[in-house]
C-alpha cells in the first residue's frame, strides 16, 4: 500500500507522509515548517493575549496598526509585546481604546533602552553572589528600591527575549 503524501502548509512547498508531519490550527506542516511557525505563533499569541487582556478587545484597526508596524517600523510580535509591558506594567499607563495601539510606536525607543538599563541590572545582580566579602551591599541595594519596582522589573526580566 502506498504512502499517501500530502502537502505541507508552509513555506517548502513539499509532499510528505502524513505520519511526518504536524497539526498546526487544523494544517500540515512539517517539522521544519512547524518549528518556524512557532516560533512566530508563540510571540504572536502572547502579544495579542496581550493586548486582548488589557483593552478587554481587540478591533480591527488594532489589528491594522498591528500590521503597519511590522511593516513600516520592522517590529517583531516580541517588539511589540515588551514595549506593551513596559507599558503598562512598568509605566503604569492605562490602556485608552481611543488611541489603540498608537503608543507602542511613541514609546518603543524608551522601552528598548529600559530593557537594555534591566539587562545591565540583571547582570551586575548576577554578580553579587559571588561577591561573599560584600554581603551588607545586597542588603542596601534591596532597601534602596521599593518592592513593587522590583517585581516589576524582575516582570520584563522573566521574558528576556530581548536578550
Ligand atoms: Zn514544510
Amino acid at each position: 500500500m502506498a504512502t499517501r503524501l500530502l502537502k505541507c502548509y508552509g513555506s517548502c512547498e513539499k509532499k510528505y507522509p502524513q505520519e511526518e508531519l504536524e497539526k498546526l490550527g487544523g494544517k500540515n506542516y512539517c517539522s521544519a515548517c512547524a518549528t518556524a511557525k512557532k516560533k512566530i505563533d508563540g510571540p504572536r499569541k502572547r502579544f495579542l493575549d496581550y493586548i486582548n487582556l488589557k483593552f478587554g478587545t481587540i478591533d480591527g484597526r488594532m489589528m491594522k496598526d498591528v500590521k503597519r508596524m511590522m511593516e513600516e517600523n520592522e517590529y517583531t510580535y516580541i517588539d511589540m509585546y515588551l514595549c506593551s509591558s513596559y507599558c503598562f506594567d512598568v509605566k503604569g499607563m492605562i490602556p485608552d481604546m481611543k488611541y489603540g495601539l498608537a503608543f507602542i510606536v511613541h514609546y518603543m525607543t524608551e522601552a528598548q533602552n529600559y530593557a537594555s538599563f534591566v539587562r545591565t541590572q540583571r547582570e551586575q545582580a548576577s554578580k553579587i553572589p559571588d561577591d561573599i566579602s560584600k554581603p551588607m551591599e545586597v542588603t542596601i541595594n534591596m532597601n534602596d528600591k521599593s518592592s513593587s519596582t522590583i517585581i516589576k522589573e524582575r516582570k520584563l526580566f522573566d521574558m528576556g527575549e530581548w536578550d
